[in-house]
């Protein structure tokens, strides 16, 4: 586990060379009650003959001032005590970890300090028939990107993608996975105790406005947090004009994430975000949520069509994320982070072609 304190060890400072003092035996001199270096190698003290008296208490003086006010500057400045690196494409930083919030059994919502560096023109992107619903987060990286965590202890990565960039902070929902290494790594830290080591952002796809006239997301569990991100900055934009079909798989209702923001935006965007929630074994429990589950079952191409599924001749965009399984059952086997792989499964089938389909 990653923990505050040991920062210091491991900082980027270079290391300080020690430079051999030379040795001093120190002596009392009953006649002038001073404290002398007698040794042969002990030229600063015998040299101190020749040097005005003050010299040494003044140095040592002007060195307690320094220190002093550095220090006091450092503990009364909260920017500076709590300076923190910002993310970098190709290092990783520490990032203390501020906050947790639980938001389903094994999903915890993770917020962590970082230094981002927003142009304040961010703001103008809001469209301004589309002000009323407050898109809060100051994302200027590209969506969909990811960052990658490392455990330190065993020198193992794994992408997460933050749902929100804040100011001073960005937020990652966390799947907790028992046998996990990193996710329960993360599920194991303390707030204001604790920090990870990450690195990022990466553009996870390179999307560009308007690129198709709908793209359909078909998400499951936590892989709906890139598509998050992207609905995001997709209805943010006054220029893309793109329609989102979202086809969000989950084991139960409890199980949804985002689902009250995902809402929100339908709500507000009704003429271009369409949200379809399919639940693998339902519980009922959803009556209090507001929304409607239309699907059941596995997201199959039964299950495709009855959510507006659009033709592969009308050219959508198609995005899968979700656990292995469900990316093999729908667009086939993605065997690494840079390797597609072959298009199969229910997409395939469907004549949808690799052109048109991306595995997260
Ligand atoms: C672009 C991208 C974005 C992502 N964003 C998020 C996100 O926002 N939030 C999120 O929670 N996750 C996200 N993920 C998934 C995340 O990267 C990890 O895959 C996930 O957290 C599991 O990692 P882990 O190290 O904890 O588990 P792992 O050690 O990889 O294991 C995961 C599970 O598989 C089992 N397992 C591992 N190896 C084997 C094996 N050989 N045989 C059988 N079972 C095995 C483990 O027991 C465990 O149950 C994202 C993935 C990608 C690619």
């Amino acid at each position: 586990m990653n923990r505050l304190i040991p920062t210091l060890s491991r900082s980027r400072t270079p290391s300080l060379r020690v430079l051999p003092l030379p040795r001093l035996q120190l002596r009392h001199n009953s006649t002038d009650h001073r404290w002398r270096g007698i040794s042969e190698q002990d030229s600063l003290f015998a040299k101190d003959e020749k040097r005005p008296k003050w010299l040494l208490p003044s140095l040592a003086l002007v060195s307690v001032l320094v220190v002093g006010t550095n220090g006091y500057i450092y503990y009364t400045s909260p920017e500076l005590r709590n300076r923190v690196p910002p993310l970098e494409y190709g290092e990783f930083n520490q990032f203390p970890l501020m906050e947790v919030i639980p938001v389903t059994h094994d999903t915890s919502l993770f917020r962590f300090r970082a230094a981002h560096q927003f142009p304040d023109s961010q703001s103008k992107t809001n469209r301004s028939n589309k002000n009323e619903i407050v898109l809060s987060t100051n994302e200027y990286v590209p969506a969909p990107n990811h960052i990658v965590i490392k455990d330190d202890s065993c020198q193992v990565g794994r992408s997460y993608t933050p749902i929100t960039y804040g100011r001073n902070h960005f937020d990652l929902l966390v799947k907790r996975y028992d046998n996990g290494s990193v996710s329960s790594m993360i599920h194991a830290l303390k707030p204001g105790e604790d920090f990870i080591l990450a690195r990022g952002p990466i553009l996870s796809f390179p999307y560009t406005e308007n690129m198709a006239s709908e793209v359909v997301m078909i998400a499951g569990g936590t892989g709906i947090t890139p598509m998050y991100q992207l609905i995001k900055q997709i209805l943010r934009s006054p220029t893309d004009n793109t329609k989102i079909n979202l086809v969000y798989g989950s084991r139960t209702e409890s199980d949804i994430l985002l689902g009250h923001e995902l809402e929100l935006l339908s709500t507000k965007f009704p003429d271009q975000l369409r949200v379809n929630h399919v639940i693998q074994a339902p519980t009922g429990a959803l009556a209090g949520f507001g929304f409607e589950v239309k699907h059941t079952g596995l997201i199959n191409e039964n299950v495709l069509k009855a959510c507006g599924m659009p033709k592969p001749d009308e050219e959508p965009l198609v995005l899968v994320c979700g656990p292995d399984g469900m990316i093999d059952a729908l667009a086939g086997e993605k065997p690494s982070e840079r390797n597609q792989g072959t298009l199969k499964g229910v997409l395939a089938r469907m004549g949808f072609s690799p052109q048109q389909v991306f595995k997260f």
